[in-house]
């Protein structure tokens, strides 16, 4: 096996297994999506509580196993395997999403799965050490970062497990740790791509201020080219000339404009590395109200 490619680290210990589906809190009439099932280890004990799995797998020899695993049971008829890459795959309704997929496809996993609608129950996942305390970071402390801005603004993440590597053959060159992530639902009405248009400014130096990280160099052209962008979206909405922007529109001074709005917030000299969502959402909706946007 191309154990490289794929992450193929087979989950051996069963009472890890076991817990890992436990945490889920399966119900009979759950549908749930299972994320590279490997040999099956996860699977079969998903497979004894709930109304149907689908399981994506890509490597087609450990599909193989998992069907030789589960044919003439009586739970074969509530799976299907997807063979192919889940990060490309066409996903089926899911009530919960358990997985122990290979580390390189983390923040793809996470954040499909938040973008799914509807949205899951909850998502049990295993992950690496630092993924996972990165996710859960509260702000001000060592992990918080972009990332753990980005997930928690559309869910509660809780760490319930540590699994060291001896539970795994072959065994990782990392520790794992099992997160539960609950979508917040519904989802708060911000576009991910905005929030994240911030965060990427902020969180490039997070222990700098909001001032000095919004004065980065190509920062303030960036900020002007999309309120560019949006003011001619504007205009054409309103069946002005689409293309036209006025000369003292043009002349809008972003640099000053940004110092105002830190200012009136009173973030300037607050470092990105204690703020919260709340904060990040707070600076976010002053830009868009000055016509400010980040993607
Ligand atoms: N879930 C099993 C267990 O706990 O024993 C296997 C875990 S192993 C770490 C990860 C599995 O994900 C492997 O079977 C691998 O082939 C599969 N995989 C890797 N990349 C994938 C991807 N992009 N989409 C779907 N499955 C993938």
């Amino acid at each position: 096996f191309n154990t490289e490619r794929f992450g193929q680290h087979i989950l051996k210990n069963p009472l890890v297994a076991q817990a890992i589906v436990d945490k889920a809190n399966l119900k009979p009439t759950d549908s749930v999506l299972e994320v590279g099932p490997g040999t099956g280890n996860l699977t079969v004990r998903i497979l004894e509580k709930v109304k149907h799995v689908t399981a994506v797998e890509m490597d087609p020899r450990m599909a193989a196993e998992l069907i030789k695993r589960v044919q003439g049971t009586p739970e074969q008829r509530k799976l299907d395997i997807t063979i192919g890459d889940f990060v490309k795959a066409e996903l089926p309704y899911f009530d919960v999403c358990i997985s122990n997929t290979p580390y390189q496809i983390s923040s793809p996993l996470v954040f499909r799965l938040l973008s799914h609608r509807p949205l899951p129950r909850v998502a049990i996942l295993m992950f690496q050490r630092e993924f996972a305390l990165r996710l859960t970071a509260v702000p001000g402390t060592e992990f918080w970062s972009r990332l753990s801005a980005n997930v928690q603004l559309y869910a509660k993440v809780d760490h319930i497990m540590k699994v060291a590597k001896n539970n795994f053959r072959p065994a990782p060159n990392v520790e794992s740790s099992v997160v539960r992530i609950t979508p917040i639902s519904p989802p708060p009405p911000v576009r991910f791509e905005e929030f994240d248009g911030l965060t990427r400014i902020l969180f490039t130096r997070r222990n700098k201020t909001c001032r000095a990280n919004f004065g980065a160099s190509g920062v303030d052209k960036m900020m002007r080219d999309t309120w560019l962008q949006w003011k001619r979206e504007q205009k054409a909405v309103q069946g002005q000339s689409g293309m036209e922007v006025d000369r003292d529109e043009e002349d809008v001074d972003v640099k000053e404009a940004i110092e105002e709005i830190l200012k009136e917030t009173e973030f300037s000299d607050v470092r990105p590395a204690k703020m919260s969502v709340d904060d990040l959402l707070k600076l976010l909706s002053a830009f868009h109200a000055k016509g400010f946007h980040f993607a």
